[in-house]
């Protein structure tokens, strides 16, 4: 009840939210859904694998405290724009955002994609742990920078129809979902993809940008919503962060003011992506 009136009282200050169709109940009833496919897997840490913990026994979460409190921390110095390590540069000049659109103010993320998180990336992407995304929105909430917490709408990266088929779930709208209930902002899923790309995996920066650009189309009754509006993107990873850019270049046809990026975990120079 605290969540529903609380999100109600964002989107009345926000009058074009109530329209939008944007019910944090319906998460909870999808989320009730996905707890109980959880429920049926064995207790144990999603990303240690370790004997059921009393903490996961007891229902407080797929991961055990010491992956939760093990998360590695993105080093510094890093970027203040998209908050790429940036090595023993002095920069502020940094190479990784140099020629992203001019909307988006930030680009965060809770840790590095190295273990534990990558073991729980791997689990909500690929063994249908969708608990795993409850808990990484949870934490996001829980650890989010100002920036993060001064949006008016919170928007996932849509995935692919084949992922959606294969997955049953998107697991960056998974996160966004337990994000949007933590932060008590309204969740707007408006983006669509619009056609079917290859993996990223395999391709440099260059590449990346080329196959993803023009991947996403914001759906036309949102447009208005995003009009004027500080969007919050949702991404369970950031690698280059051109599905960034993808996104946001669709999220100008509603002309926002503002776009700040967040996603669990950022890749780290040369280490292999999972995208
Ligand atoms: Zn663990
Ligand atoms: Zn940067």
């Amino acid at each position: 009840m605290r969540v529903d009136s609380s999100a109600g009282r964002r989107a009345g200050s926000f009058p074009a939210l109530r329209s939008a169709g944007c019910r944090i109940a319906g998460i909870r009833r999808s989320r009730l859904l996905a707890g109980l496919a959880d429920f049926l897997l064995p207790p144990a840490c999603a990303a240690c694998s370790s004997p059921a913990t009393e903490e996961v026994r007891a229902g407080k979460g797929p991961v055990c405290q010491n992956c939760r409190l093990g998360l590695p921390p993105v080093p510094h110095p890093a970027c203040d724009r998209c908050g790429a390590p940036l090595g023993t540069g002095e920069a502020p000049s940094c190479l990784e955002c140099q020629d992203w659109p001019d909307e988006v103010t930030g680009a965060h993320t809770l840790c590095l994609l190295e273990s534990p998180a990558r073991e729980l990336v791997h689990a909500l992407k690929y063994q249908g742990w969708r608990g795993v995304g409850d808990f990484m929105g949870t934490e996001m909430a829980r650890r989010a920078p100002e920036p993060v917490r001064r949006v008016d709408c919170i928007v996932p990266v849509p995935t692919s129809r084949r992922n959606l088929r294969r997955r049953g779930y998107n697991q960056a709208a998974v996160i966004a979902e337990a994000l949007a209930i933590g932060l008590e902002i309204p969740l707007i899923p408006c983006l669509e993809r619009r056609r079917q790309e290859g993996t990223q995996t395999t391709l440099n920066p260059m590449q990346r940008r080329a196959n993803v650009s023009g991947a996403f189309v914001l759906q036309g009754r949102f447009r208005d919503v995003m009009a004027g509006s500080r969007v919050l993107l949702v991404d369970d990873v950031i690698t280059t962060g051109a599905t960034i850019v993808a996104a946001v270049e669709a999220l100008g046809a509603g002309a926002p003011g503002a776009v700040v990026a967040y996603a669990f975990a950022r890749t780290v120079p040369l280490s292999t992506d999972i995208n």
